[in-house]
């Protein structure tokens, strides 16, 4: 049987590795992320946690240090951590999209150098795609990589960029001079944090994390030869090496989080009682919201599970479209059921100690990123309906 033929229950490897990561996971919970996003702390123990367990790299050849599954793997090991209230923005990055383009693009000598710190969580790569005003036009970014001898030297700026701070590196998609106009050719970099000419600015959010998001300035980044990764001239199907495990990971990440708020709203409607001994579960203005939210994370979950499922397999055309519609419904099933959850809790649902105010936001961020729910609509419509072209 094939990776893509239907089957709706998981592998048995595959099951007992969220119970493994859900244990883990529970250990650390939403207090301790909580705790580290108020005081301004990180994810690292947990990260590192993850790293030795061979978590993080499952997705990565066990050649270069991982554990030789997929991306069907990955994305259950990130929907366990966000289930669990501890998700990790991080895994979105490091492992999925950076992991993955070196893994399918990268020289013999890149994947040694820097997949094994991948896997392990040592070594934590940044991704810098999003431009201020390419915004979600990447065709339109600018950052520029000119040739020098055997070195580049890139220029430019990035917005957005996740967890900078953290990071040792960051993989840059430029443009080479030749391509400075026109559809994107991707050429893309791994840049040290601590080149010189790379300065970053945090960007207040009003999302309270532990991952922060950067500006970044590039101002003449000299990188030697082998830092570009791919070919200059490999055109936009390196770049899509990563962004549909980006997006398969995204679809994840939201079904994580749709499924914590789910599980504390039904804990909370049974045993919450206002009206003599009846809990407020048992009114349906409570029950059937929460019903519905099981049915649609039921539907993200397969969607998910079917675009890693063709990525797995090799088909990037389906798993393109499939990856975009996985995003599309976890970021609508995270979004609802965050709401749905503060709705269950009453006045306890914008409080404090039940952090779900908090997850409102963070839940909204799965409608922007990695691509917008219009973006996608867009890419359904044209790609899979066949509807002209709107912008
Ligand atoms: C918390 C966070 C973390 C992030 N991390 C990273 C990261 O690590 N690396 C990285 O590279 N980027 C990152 N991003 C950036 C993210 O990918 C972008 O925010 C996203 O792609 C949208 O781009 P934009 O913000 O410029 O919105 P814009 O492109 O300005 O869009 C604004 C609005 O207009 C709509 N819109 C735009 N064009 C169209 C159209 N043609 N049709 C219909 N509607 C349209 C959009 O859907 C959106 O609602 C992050 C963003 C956030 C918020």
């Amino acid at each position: 049987m094939t990776a893509t033929q239907t089957m709706f229950s998981e592998p048995e490897e595959r099951v007992a590795l969220r119970e493994s990561v859900k244990k883990l996971a529970g250990k650390y919970g939403h207090e301790y992320v909580a705790k580290q996003a108020r005081e301004d702390g990180k994810m690292t123990d947990m990260w590192l946690e993850m790293g030795r367990n061979g978590f993080l790299g499952v997705n990565i050849a066990e050649a270069y240090g991982g554990g030789g599954g997929g991306m069907s793997d990955l994305a259950a090991v990130l929907e366990e951590c966000a289930g669990a209230g501890a998700p990790l923005l991080m895994m979105v990055v490091s492992p999925a999209i950076c992991g993955s383009i070196i893994m399918r693009c990268g020289t013999e000598e890149q994947k040694k150098q820097w997949l094994p710190g991948i896997a392990d969580g040592t070594h934590l790569m940044a991704f810098g795609i999003t431009e201020a005003d390419a915004g979600s036009n990447s065709h339109q970014i600018t950052t520029t990589a000119t040739r020098d001898g055997d070195d580049w030297v890139l220029n430019g700026q990035k917005t957005f960029i996740s967890g900078v701070d953290e990071a040792q590196s960051v993989l840059i998609v430029s443009r080479t001079e030749d391509a400075k106009t026109g559809k994107l050719k991707p050429a893309l970099f791994v840049v040290p944090t601590d080149s010189e000419g790379f300065e970053k600015q945090v960007i207040p959010m009003s999302w309270q994390a532990p991952e922060k998001q950067f500006t970044l300035f590039l101002d003449n980044v000299r990188v030697p030869a082998d830092a570009l990764v791919g070919d200059e001239d490999g055109g936009l199907w390196q770049l899509f090496a990563g962004l549909n495990p980006e997006r398969i990971m995204g679809g994840a990440f939201s079904c994580g989080m749709a499924q914590f708020a789910l599980d504390k709203a039904v804990a909370y409607a049974k045993e919450r009682s206002v009206w003599k001994d009846q809990a407020i579960g048992s009114h349906q203005g409570i029950a059937h919201p929460l019903a519905k939210i099981k049915i649609e994370l039921e539907q993200a979950r397969l969607l998910w599970q079917k675009a890693a499922a063709l990525y797995d397999a090799g088909d990037d055309m389906e798993a393109g479209e499939y990856a975009n519609m996985a995003k599309y419904a976890g970021g609508e099933v995270a979004c609802n059921a965050t709401d749905v959850a503060v709705h269950t809790h009453g006045g306890n649902g914008l409080t404090e100690e039940y952090g779900l105010g908090n997850m409102l936001v963070a839940a909204r961020l799965g409608r922007i990123a990695p691509v917008s729910r219009e973006m996608i609509l867009n890419f359904v419509a044209m790609h899979s309906l066949g509807l002209p072209k709107s912008y």
